[in-house]
């Protein structure tokens, strides 16, 4: 009996590696929704769009395509938008800086969240985001919220950038990071909460595989 399993949390609580372990222990499908809203941003960054005009923000929506595809080398699945691979640029902090000022829009949330829907129709996904648990998949038969302390996040996320090769101040990722869930919880449109039925991970002083057992361990329950 295959399950939707919904992961939501923080900025950098290890969301997206946790989510991408347990889909491959499960056989299931890993879906980033944070991607599709870095793919949107990066999108709306290249053309110059002013978010502020909606008649704007809806035109380039209509032509926005964004994909998953496996990476056959790698085994990793990388995001495509209009048919390039554009997975290392979404990562950039040009795009991380204006991300969740693109998540506030409503017509954006509504033309995400429809796809992220579709996806996850047949189940046997693991999706990770901000509001998969409270809006995109409410029916959702696990939900998990992660959590974990400001530094040890972006200590992970600074080791994380340098294994690509880019360096960032901390000082830098923990601004991004605060301003990031600032504005995730803050925000009108579907903000960042947890679900009444998720269940609470706090990831601080877990190890990587103790939190991908802990779910899996759920999802056979
Ligand atoms: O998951 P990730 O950190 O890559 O997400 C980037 C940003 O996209 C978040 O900070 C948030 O603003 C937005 N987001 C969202 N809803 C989701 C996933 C991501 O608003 N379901």
């Amino acid at each position: 009996q295959k399950i939707v399993i919904a992961i939501d949390g923080y900025s950098g609580c290890g969301k997206s590696s946790t989510a991408k372990s347990v889909a491959k222990r499960l056989g299931y499908t890993y879906i980033d929704s944070g991607a599709m809203y870095r793919a949107a941003t990066l999108y709306f960054l290249d053309n110059k769009v002013d978010i502020e005009v909606k008649a704007d923000v809806l035109k380039h929506l209509d032509v926005l395509d964004i994909t998953f595809k496996l990476n056959p080398h790698t085994q990793e699945q990388e995001t495509y938008l209009n048919g390039n691979n554009v997975e290392q640029e979404i990562r950039t902090m040009r795009v991380s800086e204006y991300v969740s000022e693109v998540s506030k829009l409503k017509e954006v949330r509504q033309e995400l969240v429809s796809q992220q829907q579709k996806m996850g129709k047949d189940k046997g996904v693991v999706m990770d985001g901000r509001d998969i648990g409270t809006v995109v998949f409410p029916q959702a038969e696990l939900k998990i919220f992660m959590t974990a302390d400001l530094q040890i996040r972006a200590a992970r996320r600074q080791r994380e950038l340098e294994a690509k090769g880019v360096e960032v101040a901390i000082e830098k990722i923990i601004q991004n990071l605060s301003e990031r869930d600032e504005i995730d919880s803050s925000r009108k449109e579907s903000p960042l909460l947890k679900a009444n039925d998720a269940v609470e991970i706090d990831t601080s002083h877990l190890e990587f595989e103790d939190q991908v057992n802990r779910i899996v361990v759920l999802a056979q329950e």
